[in-house]
């Protein structure tokens, strides 16, 4: 019987696993004749009782699996290190808030072993429960980053998904350091089927993600997946020239015809501050893609892993 890793990201969830996981094993059991199931849980850094949580798990269940952090390393590396443990013929990402509905696995699984795709991915038509200047500015980026980016992101598009074996191996390939895996999952190619569903709550505990984590995480998004923004500067710098250029025929233009009443001091300041504000800003711009490549460049290890289940 094949078999079906699920990847499950965990940071402070000690109120939410006792309800994710049997929730998923009664999809499990629904699809009992079809396919075994794995539980990949990934205890990333957790300053509660997750990971006794997770190692109770294990002793009840010998399908649970889990690996633990150092410390917080972020939800990507945690995905990772799922995904690289993971040794299903399919695999699944799911968070463990229950926001991804489980009911939707069985769904997926009929879809992608019954059609020629290799990932079924799933995205939120609405919002609902989410504070408005959250969906506001989250609307904004995906706008921003297709305009962009030549690899797609869907409006949406949560990090729940099935994929097939040969799709997750083509991930693991992917061995940059500032992951966005939304825009990996998309670059890596692959026909993928997209099903949609309406928001949920999370059933326990809070979010992770504060507005400017996910305001910086943004920018990591676009960083990693265009690199427009450093023509920016240079359209910029064009542009200036040019205006640069009429001002002074216009000047010298004035000058030979009226003479050369000294004025326009404040202007001048004004100019001059706006000229640096714009230099700075795209410097700015040159040090967010020479940090990243500095990171990069260091190939340190995207996690550690502390402790985890002895499997063969
Ligand atoms: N998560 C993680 N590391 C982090 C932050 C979040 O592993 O640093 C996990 C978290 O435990 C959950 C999933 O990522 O399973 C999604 O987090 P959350 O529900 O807080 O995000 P939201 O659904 O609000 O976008
Ligand atoms: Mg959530």
């Amino acid at each position: 019987m094949p078999l079906l890793s699920i990847v499950v990201p965990c940071y402070n969830e000690q109120e939410t696993l006792p309800f994710f996981f049997p929730a998923v094993s009664r999809v499990a059991e629904q699809l009992r004749t079809q396919v075994d199931f794995e539980w990949i849980f990934v205890n990333d850094g957790s300053k509660d009782d997750t990971l006794r949580v997770l190692k109770d798990l294990h002793a009840q269940d010998a399908r649970v699996h889990y690996l633990s952090f150092s410390r917080n390393f972020g939800k990507e590396a945690a995905m990772l290190a799922g995904l690289t443990k993971a040794r299903g013929d399919f695999v699944a990402v799911m968070d463990a808030d229950l926001q991804d509905p489980p009911q939707m696995l069985v769904e997926m699984y009929q879809s992608i072993t019954s059609e020629p795709i290799d990932c079924v991915a799933t995205r939120r038509v609405s919002r609902k429960g989410e504070p408005p200047i959250r969906s506001f500015f989250a609307r904004r980026f995906y706008a921003l980053i297709n305009r962009l980016s030549k690899t797609q992101i869907v409006d949406g598009a949560r990090d729940f998904r099935l994929m097939t074996r040969r799709m997750v191996d083509a991930i693991l390939q992917v061995k940059e350091y500032n992951r966005f895996s939304k825009g990996i999952f998309s670059w890596v190619g692959f026909q993928t089927k997209w099903l949609t569903y309406e928001n949920v709550q999370r059933v326990a505990g809070e979010t992770k993600w504060s507005f400017w984590k996910l305001l910086l995480y943004s920018f990591d998004g676009i960083v990693a997946f265009s690199t427009a923004p450093l023509a920016l500067a240079s359209i910029i710098g064009f542009l200036f020239c040019l205006i640069a250029f009429v001002m002074i025929c216009i000047i010298i233009a004035k000058t030979l015809i009226w003479g050369d009443p000294v004025a326009g001091y404040p202007s001048l300041v004004c100019i001059i501050f706006f000229i640096g504000g714009i230099q700075l800003f795209c410097i700015g711009i040159l040090g967010q893609y020479l940090s990243k490549t500095y990171l990069e460049t260091k190939k340190r290890p995207l996690y550690i892993i502390a402790e985890e289940d002895e499997t063969d």
